[in-house]
C-alpha cells in the first residue's frame, strides 16, 4: 500500500470507530422542542421505505439504532442522535412521510414542521437524501432538493438498495440522476449505497466527517 492509501485506511477506521458510538439523543415533535441549536447537524431524509433506518444502522453498525424512529408515536418526530459523548455533532432522522395510510391533514402537518426545521435550524449543515435506486427523484425528493437549494444547504444523495440492480443498470441510474441534478443546476454529490452489502459506507463516512467538521489525525 502507498502512504496515501495507508493514510486513507487509517482515517476510515477512525471514522468507523467514531460512528459506531452513535446513540439516540432525543425526539422532538417540532422545531421549538429540538435540542440546543449549537454545533453541527446533518439530517437524513427520504420517503418511507427508502432505506433510511437501514442506512443509519449500517453507518453506526448497530442493528437497532434507528428503531427509535420507527416506534409508534415517534414516526412523526425529528429524531436526534449524538456521536458518542459529543452532543455538538449530531445525526438527525427526519420523518419520512409517504405512507398511503396517513391522512392528508397529518402529512401536511409533518411537511410544515419539516419545512420549519429545514428553514430555520442554524446548526443544520445539510442533508443526506435517500432514494431507492429503482425509484429516484420522487415528488418528495424534488421538494427537498428545492428547499435545500433555496437555503444553500448541501445535499448528498444516496441511491439505496443498489444490490437490487446489476452493476450496469445501477451505474446507469446513478448517471441519470446526476444528469437530472445538473440539468436543474443542483451542485450536489451522489453515490450508490447498499446497507445490505455494506456498499458505499466509507464514502458516506467521509462526507459526514467533512460536514460535521470532524478532524482526524
Ligand atoms: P425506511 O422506511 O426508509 O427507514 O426504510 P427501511 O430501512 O426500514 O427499509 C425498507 C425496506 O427496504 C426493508 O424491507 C429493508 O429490509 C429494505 N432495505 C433497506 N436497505 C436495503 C438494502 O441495502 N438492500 C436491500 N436489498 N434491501 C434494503
Amino acid at each position: 500500500m502507498t502512504d496515501q492509501l495507508l493514510h486513507n485506511a487509517a482515517i476510515t477506521s477512525q471514522l468507523t470507530a467514531l460512528f459506531r458510538q452513535t446513540r439516540f439523543l432525543t425526539s422532538a415533535p417540532k422545531l421549538a422542542l429540538c435540542p440546543d441549536d449549537a454545533g453541527f447537524e446533518v439530517a437524513f431524509a427520504g420517503r418511507s421505505n427508502a432505506g433510511k433506518s437501514s442506512a443509519l444502522n449500517a453507518l453506526a453498525q448497530q442493528r437497532q439504532l434507528a428503531r427509535a424512529s420507527k416506534t409508534p408515536g415517534r414516526t412523526q418526530m425529528i429524531n436526534f442522535f449524538a456521536l458518542g459523548d459529543d452532543e455538538t455533532r449530531r445525526l438527525v432522522d427526519l420523518p419520512g412521510y409517504g405512507y398511503a395510510a396517513v391522512p392528508e391533514a397529518m402529512k401536511k402537518q409533518w411537511q410544515t414542521e419539516l419545512a420549519r426545521y429545514l428553514g430555520e435550524r442554524q446548526s443544520l449543515q445539510g442533508l443526506v437524501l435517500l432514494m431507492d435506486v429503482r425509484h429516484p427523484l420522487t415528488e418528495y425528493d424534488q421538494t427537498l432538493l428545492e428547499w435545500a437549494q433555496a437555503r444553500q444547504l448541501f445535499v448528498h444523495v444516496l441511491l439505496t438498495k443498489a444490490d437490487k440492480l446489476n452493476r450496469g443498470p445501477a451505474n446507469n441510474a446513478l448517471l441519470a440522476v446526476k444528469k437530472s441534478l445538473q440539468a436543474q443546476q443542483l451542485n450536489f454529490s451522489i453515490q450508490l449505497f447498499s446497507a445490505l452489502q455494506k456498499q458505499g459506507i466509507d464514502t458516506l463516512l467521509s462526507v459526514l466527517a467533512t460536514k460535521l467538521a470532524i478532524t482526524t489525525e
